[in-house]
């Protein structure tokens, strides 16, 4: 492999000739040029992963490409977007097609998955690192916003809290057992995250509040009610979690990994008092999971409960890369 360039045209460029109308310049010009439907807005977001500081240099390459794209497609669905088109700015320590191969294939498997494409990016030397730009689009005066949580919405999470933090315990402590079905499940769950997409796009119907759990649930519910100047209470016995990780970890564990554990990329939302009953309908029939964990108060502030009963607050509410 000679250069740059022929990097980029060999392992990136399998979106360039695009049979999407839309995409009216991709991969191979100054910039990538799309175009909107009239009532469209255009939601952006961007992710970095840099070694040492989201992942460790060990991990395999197609995870990596994985995970880079599903944390962007998270914050999406966290909006309630539908995701469209993202570029690729890449820092690489050097040239090696024994990684860029797998790196790539994944990369592309997740984004057909999410019928989303590859229009650009940049490609650089240096330590790796990954940064992504996700470009999605909302219905006009459509979205999912953290500052629209009011007093007396149920507070929802989709399927379970806290496996992705045991996962990454397990990576950091233990030789994961490879016949371990419970190990490799939250292993899993750590290094290929699923974005909620096609949920955050069916909940704009039912809810206006929306963030996904990307530092802990407290850190992360904590943004919703700042953004939205209420508070909260949480019901400990209705967090959802994974048989897996309360047969590894037991209660007290799942629990705290539960509430302070990150990169889970659920969404946590709020739903009106008065379309709760029609939303679990709905929600079932659609084939979701997701449990309410909680109400939205007046008062400021989380209050945590255990069948009735107040409990403290962890003293680590979550991630912060600058505490
Ligand atoms: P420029 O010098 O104009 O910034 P580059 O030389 O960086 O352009 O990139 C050439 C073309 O290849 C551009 O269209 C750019 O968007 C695309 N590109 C560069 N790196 C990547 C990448 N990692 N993935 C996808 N497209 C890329
Ligand atoms: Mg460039």
């Amino acid at each position: 492999m000679a250069g740059e360039f022929e990097l980029i045209e060999h392992y990136f460029s399998r979106h360039k000739r695009s049979d999407s109308a839309e995409i009216l310049q991709s991969v191979g010009d100054d910039c990538a040029l799309v175009q909107l439907a009239p009532n469209e807005r255009l939601a952006i977001t961007t992710d970095t992963l840099a070694v040492g500081t989201h992942f460790l240099p060990s991990i395999a390459p197609a995870d990596l490409a994985h995970k880079a794209v599903a944390v962007n497609l998270s914050d999406l669905a966290a909006m309630g977007a539908t995701p469209r088109w993202i570029s690729l700015a890449l820092t690489l320590p050097e040239v090696n097609p024994t990684w860029l191969e797998p790196f790539s294939q994944s990369l592309f498997e997740i984004l057909e998955r999410y019928h989303v494409r590859l229009i650009g990016g940049d490609t650089t030397r240096g330590a790796l690192s990954i940064t992504i730009t996700a470009h999605g689009t909302l219905p006009q005066g459509d979205g999912l916003f953290r500052h629209q949580a009011k007093a007396g919405d149920w507070i929802f999470v989709s399927n379970t809290l806290g496996d992705s933090a045991a996962g990454l315990e397990l990576l950091l402590t233990e030789e994961a057992e490879t016949e371990n079905a419970a190990q490799q499940f939250l292993l899993r769950r750590h290094l290929r995250p699923t974005p909620q997409v096609e949920l955050g796009q069916f909940l704009r119907k039912y809810s206006c509040c929306a963030i996904d759990l990307s530092d802990g649930l407290l850190a992360d519910l904590g943004h919703i009610l700042k953004a939205s100047r209420v508070g909260a209470e949480l019901y400990l016995e209705n967090l959802p979690l994974s048989t897996e990780l309360l047969n590894i970890f037991g209660l007290e564990q799942a629990w705290q990994f539960a509430l302070t554990g990150g990169e889970n990329y659920e969404l946590c939302f709020s739903v009106p008092p008065h379309l709760r009953a029609e939303f679990e309908q709905a929600v079932k029939k659609q084939g979701f999971f997701v449990s309410c964990i909680g109400k939205i108060t007046q008062a400021q502030g989380i209050r945590l409960f255990a069948d009735g009963q107040p409990v403290e607050l962890p003293s680590q509410s979550g991630f912060d890369h600058f505490q």
